[in-house]
């Protein structure tokens, strides 16, 4: 435990900055990644020679414009983690202004964000094992297992029902767990332990204590933790209510 909290870096996103750049790029050449500051949300990208990569889209169409400031023009892969409105409220517009090639989802979506869904040809819900690779940037979902099904997931779990999705390039790994709070990071344990080792970890759950447990950093082990959260939240260390 000593050795995990002596090398991490936590970033928090939400006070100061647009965005944060992240990773080992030095040695990654080609690889940028991202997470943008939109508030108590999440919204991250991946952007390499040869694929872009979404991973949530923040409360709103804001995500749209940041996207447009980093030089998108189109998206080859488009992840939603789960259906609540801090990742998926900036759907609309992103999918107004970007083609989409693909777009991975997990549970239910309804409304809006399910008619949007319903639009995109290269929709598919996924569960863990799905794998893509995109020159040499290669994404994994670990989270919802397929015997749970993609879209079993009730209003009173989709945050345990998230995609986790790990992106591997070169030596480079870095997890996107969503909001998996305790008994989705339980499945993960159990099924992935083994393959969680990451040098970014976005934190879950804007970083609450349900989010990110002692347990998630000594499997994950990351250099550098992102929080994505607003300023002055309500959590605190604890979560009050979901978000
Ligand atoms: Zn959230």
């Amino acid at each position: 435990m000593k050795c995990v909290l002596v090398t991490l870096v936590v970033l928090v996103l939400g006070s100061c900055n647009r965005e944060i750049h992240v990773g080992p790029q030095s040695s990654q050449a080609g690889l940028r990644t991202t997470f943008f500051d939109v508030g108590q949300a999440d919204a991250a990208l991946l952007k390499t020679p040869e694929a872009t990569v979404v991973i949530d889209t923040g409360h709103n169409g804001q995500t749209a414009q940041l996207l447009r400031q980093e030089g998108v023009t189109h998206i080859d892969l488009l992840i939603l983690s789960h259906a609540h409105a801090d990742h998926i409220g900036g759907l609309a517009a992103i999918a107004k202004r970007f083609p989409i090639a693909e777009l991975w989802y997990a549970g239910r979506y309804r409304g809006r964000a399910g008619a949007i869904v319903r639009t995109i040809p290269g929709a598919v819900p996924v569960t863990a094992g799905k794998v893509k690779t995109l020159g040499r940037l290669t994404l994994e979902v670990l989270h919802p297992e397929a015997e749970d099904g993609p879209e079993r997931n009730a209003p009173t779990d989709v945050n345990d029902g998230s995609v986790v999705v790990k992106a591997i390039y070169g030596e480079s790994r870095f997890l996107y767990p969503g909001d998996c709070e305790l008994g989705c990071w339980e499945q993960v344990f159990r099924a992935h332990r083994s393959e969680l080792r990451a040098d970014v970890l976005k934190a879950a759950h804007h970083g609450s204590s349900n989010g990110t447990s002692s347990g998630v950093l000594i499997n994950v082990r990351p250099q550098e933790v992102i929080i994505s959260c607003g300023r002055n939240n309500e959590y605190g260390g604890r979560v009050k209510s979901r978000v």
